[in-house]
């Protein structure tokens, strides 16, 4: 497995150089577009890393997936679909357009911003900061600390020009379908797009989803089997932005990306997967990160669709 890390690692490093750092949250646009991690957890709990894998990063849209968990978790799965549709939408993830044309008037799904508002709003808590806050140790929980970290600078800068998603939301509040203020559920998405993790956590989040809810590094039940089969099924359609079919076609695996640059993919019953690249490509994937992870799929012949 190291060797086929490594491999693969070496193999999608030129790529780095076709994509380019985002920079329309401005605190991002710092990162470094040569960084590169892979890092894997296999079905008996082993570890595998190579290159920036421990490099820490924001994970933007890939904290949809954890927030839908979570979400589930607590309130169940009609809480979170009466409000929100399963459906792929082939557009931007921040588009805004089917909100209004569509004839449901709910957002495609859970994983566009627009869906995320959505289920953003109806976490637990008093208050923004403490469901950001819960939110974080539900995520610490799964990577064994704690706690996970925010990145505070990525948070304020973009809470701070955040035109786009506040058009969003306010749209949602006009349909009837977030709950409470229209800034506190902007705040609360903020805050779990800018929790901070690496490569690594990445992978262990991952093989939780891989194995049905089961964390191969402890042993133990860590999220409902039904809830990580929803999540896996919505990353395998919506994961990759309108990139979703051709990685589905490339790659196979469920998988979920975010503009930090960090991909994390699911194998069932054999693997988690995490990767790091910063450097995007047109779509808004890691453009190191999506060569690695073709690279494995062929190696380790992954594809499990
Ligand atoms: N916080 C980012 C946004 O809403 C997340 C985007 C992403 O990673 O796709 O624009």
């Amino acid at each position: 497995m190291n060797d086929a890390l490594t491999r693969a690692w070496r193999a999608s490093r030129p790529a780095c150089s076709g994509g380019t750092v985002a920079s329309y949250i401005p605190a991002l646009a710092g990162a470094d577009p040569s960084a590169l991690g892979v890092a894997a957890v296999d079905a008996e709990g082993r570890v595998y890393e190579v290159g920036d894998a421990r490099r820490r990063f924001t994970i933007q849209s890939i904290s949809k997936v954890l927030s839908l968990a979570y979400v589930m978790t607590e309130l169940g799965e009609e809480a979170v679909f009466s409000r929100v549709g399963k459906e792929p939408t082939g557009d931007p993830f921040n588009s805004i357009i089917r909100l209004e044309t569509s004839a449901g008037r709910k957002p495609f799904n859970p994983l566009i911003n627009a869906g995320a508002i959505v289920v953003s709003s109806l976490m637990p808590g008093d208050c923004p900061a403490d469901k950001g806050e819960r939110f974080r140790s539900y995520v610490g929980g799964l990577v064994g600390r704690p706690v996970v970290e925010r990145d505070e600078e990525v948070y304020l800068s973009e809470k701070e020009t955040a035109a786009r998603n506040r058009s969003i939301a306010w749209f949602l509040k006009e349909l009837g379908l977030l709950e409470g203020g229209v800034e506190d559920a902007l705040d609360v998405y903020f805050r779990q797009c800018a929790v901070s993790m690496d490569a690594v956590d990445l992978a262990r989040v991952g093989a939780i989803l891989a194995m049905d809810g089961i964390d191969p590094v402890r042993g133990s039940r860590a999220m409902a089997a039904r809830t990580a089969r929803v999540c896996k099924s919505l990353m395998v359609t919506c994961g990759m932005y309108d990139g979703s079919g051709e990685f589905a076609v490339d790659v196979g695996v469920p998988a979920k990306s975010g503009v930090g640059g960090g991909i994390m993919a699911a194998v069932r019953d054999r693997l988690g997967l995490g990767v790091y690249g910063p450097a995007l490509d047109e779509r808004g994937n890691s453009a190191g990160g999506l060569a690695a992870l073709r690279a494995l799929s062929d190696e380790l012949d992954l594809r499990v669709l």
